[in-house]
């Protein structure tokens, strides 16, 4: 099977479904599945000749040579020169990508745009390079979702998806290229732009909508469509359950203006964006009977199953819960009586891993099936208590795609068509069990994730420069932060950070003020990542950072509490993150004062000038 150039079945899976021909699309689904079944059953030969082609098409690229590969294009010759490598080793080499050298320095092929993903680097999302080509890949991937959930949802072709689909801002590195998220890049691709009709993959969103950069005017525009075509909705959903929850909270503050709309049939003029009023002149009718009904719904104090009442056919919802939006499973299924949830994809701005193959599985046995065809890939055994330390000197034992034993879990580490090669992703993955011979994998988590509330990932040791940062302040109140721990609140919507603190104050007639801890939480914010302040910026997607005071001996408690529980007196290190319901109640009722953060922190697209090398 020719990989890099599209085997027949990858050919018919790009080809469009002519809208009419409902035994094409049949087909279509058909051949999908038979894919998956051929490159599945075929793990270990596919991984072999993925590797193949991305050496062969990369042998001339200055990393390989740099290790001395020689143009060899066998797993054996990779594993013993090529390193395992972090995004931090080949910051170097980006750096320059990113400053204008187009060398082949990565990849054969032009970079043609830097993919910035949700995890960072010194503060700044990482840059990954991406080329044109790849996109057909991923295209690939994402033909193959609706012919799975076809096996398990019927009739999916008889109505829409109300599936809530944003851009973020861009912005252009010091070579002028283009850097921006995965799914804006997607977005704005022809690939997406110009997709062919497919009967089960119809949004209610016009592409107008979901393009529009102005998070308000694109999310406005996409509720008023969903409203508007509310019974022809089967599926409703985000990329993340964040976001899904976040779209629900911007019904919940805006349905008067939505309402009015639908009753007079004109848009409101807080949406601006030309294209969208032009396209939305052509929708909008006067309907004043479903102004009616939207009223009725959202005028109750009850939202409890609002996504069912307004949206009477929904089948499922369609968002990823798994990882840390698996925080958010109880508030969606008050707000849609328990729908399935569907977590159909697992993937990243470094490649499209895989998907799952039984889509309407209860969040906690979701597993992803990763796709051999995508890129290659490789295991770290993975144990919390005896972590691996990698060098050089001694090659790690990293296991094939194919060799990943069931029970175990593994650090994933991938190979990829854009040039990456053996990178670690970052993610814990459990192997649950073998879809033919591929595995299928649960996600554990991510590593050195503490906090997270949307795509923001806070680490411990950003946590603990934020808690050095705001501590500056107390230093005229002599007060310093004896300890400290976090919480991800997500009750309310967007969710927020919650810290701990516990003070010592030397001169207790003097203590901090309400104004300046306020000041702290600012403080605190503007050391976090961009993720976090763009979340907080841009998208509105995470809540003012909030410090808890807490008494004296609260922290002393909590460890009472621990080695109650059977920790060591000895090993006893203070939890950072909490979530544990017993120990919120316990730092809850010992709480002196609430402090938020007055205004949001300073967030732009530009990226900060990097690091001296
Ligand atoms: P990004 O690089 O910003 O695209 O983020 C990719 C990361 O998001 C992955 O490496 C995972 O940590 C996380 N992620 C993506 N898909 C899923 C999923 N289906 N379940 C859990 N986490 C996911």
């Amino acid at each position: 099977m020719a990989l890099l150039s599209p085997s027949p079945i990858e050919k018919l899976l790009a080809a469009p479904a002519p809208a009419a021909a409902a035994s094409c699309g049949d087909e279509k689904s058909a051949k999908a599945l038979e894919f998956i079944e051929e490159v599945t059953k075929n793990t270990d030969s596919v991984q072999e000749k993925v590797l193949e082609e991305i050496l062969r098409q990369n042998a001339d690229t200055e990393y390989l040579k740099r290790f001395g590969l020689n143009g060899s294009t066998d797993r054996h010759t990779f594993k013993s020169k090529i390193p395992v490598v972090t995004y931090e080793d080949l910051q170097p080499d980006i750096q320059r990508i990113a400053n204008g050298d187009r060398s082949p320095i990565f990849c054969s092929y032009p970079i043609s745009e830097f993919l910035t993903s949700s995890g960072t680097s010194a503060g700044e999302r990482k840059l990954m390079p991406f080329i044109h080509q790849e996109l057909d890949r991923r295209q690939l991937l994402y033909s193959l979702l609706m012919p799975v959930m076809n096996q398990y949802v019927p009739d999916l072709d008889k109505g829409k998806a109300l599936h809530f689909l944003f851009v973020k801002a861009e912005t252009k590195t010091p070579g002028g290229l283009v850097a921006r998220p995965v799914l804006t890049s997607y977005y704005k691709s022809e690939h997406f732009k110009n997709r062919p009709f497919d009967p089960y993959n119809v949004y209610t969103s016009p592409n107008e909508a979901i393009l529009c950069p102005d998070s308000f005017q694109s999310m406005y525009t996409q509720m008023l469509c969903g409203l508007i075509m509310r019974l022809q909705v089967l599926r409703v959903g985000a990329v993340f359950a964040s976001g899904l929850l976040r779209a629900i909270r911007f019904l919940q503050l805006n349905w008067q203006d939505l309402c009015n709309d639908i009753s007079t049939g004109t848009l409101s003029p807080k949406i601006t964006d030309p294209s969208i009023r032009e396209c939305m002149a052509k929708l909008l009718k006067p309907d004043p009977e479903l102004a009616d009904f939207i009223t009725a719904e959202c005028s109750g104090e009850n939202w409890e199953r609002i996504i069912t009442r307004i949206w009477p056919n929904t089948k499922y919802l369609d968002v990823i819960v798994t990882g840390a939006m698996a925080q958010y499973i109880p508030t969606l299924d008050y707000y849609s009586g328990g729908l399935p949830k569907a977590c159909t994809m697992y993937g990243s701005s470094e490649c499209y891993f895989g998907l799952n193959l039984r889509p309407i599985s209860d969040p906690s046995e979701v597993s992803y099936t990763i796709m051999p065809n995508m890129g290659y890939f490789e295991f770290i055994p993975h144990d919390d208590s005896s972590p691996l330390t990698l060098s050089r000197d001694s090659p790690p034992p990293l296991v094939d795609l194919a060799d990943v034993e069931v029970g175990k879990s593994y650090e994933l580490v991938i190979t990829t068509y854009c040039g990456l090669n053996r990178y670690r992703v970052g993610d814990i993955l459990e192997v649950t069990g073998f879809h033919n011979a591929a595995p299928e994998f649960r996600f554990v988590r991510r590593k050195n994730v503490l906090l997270s509330i949307d795509s923001d990932k806070t680490d411990e040791s950003e946590l603990q420069r934020g808690i050095d940062n705001a501590s500056v302040l107390l230093k005229e109140f002599n007060t310093t932060v004896v300890e400290y721990t976090s919480y991800a609140d997500t009750k309310s919507i967007p969710g927020h950070y919650v810290i701990y603190w516990e003070l010592m104050m030397k001169n207790a007639s003097c203590p901090p003020t309400n104004e300046v801890l306020n000041q702290c939480c600012l403080a605190m914010e503007e050391s976090l990542n961009s993720v976090y302040r763009q979340g907080r910026v841009a998208d509105n997607s995470i809540g003012p950072l909030e410090i808890r005071v807490v008494k004296n001996g609260t922290f002393e408690e909590l460890m009472d509490y621990a080695i109650s529980r059977g920790a060591s007196i000895n090993q006893y290190k203070v939890p950072r993150c909490v979530s544990f319901t017993p120990i919120m109640e316990l730092l809850d009722s010992r709480v002196l004062s609430v402090h938020f953060s007055p205004a949001a922190p300073h967030w732009t697209p530009e990226r900060r000038a990097p690091a001296m090398q």
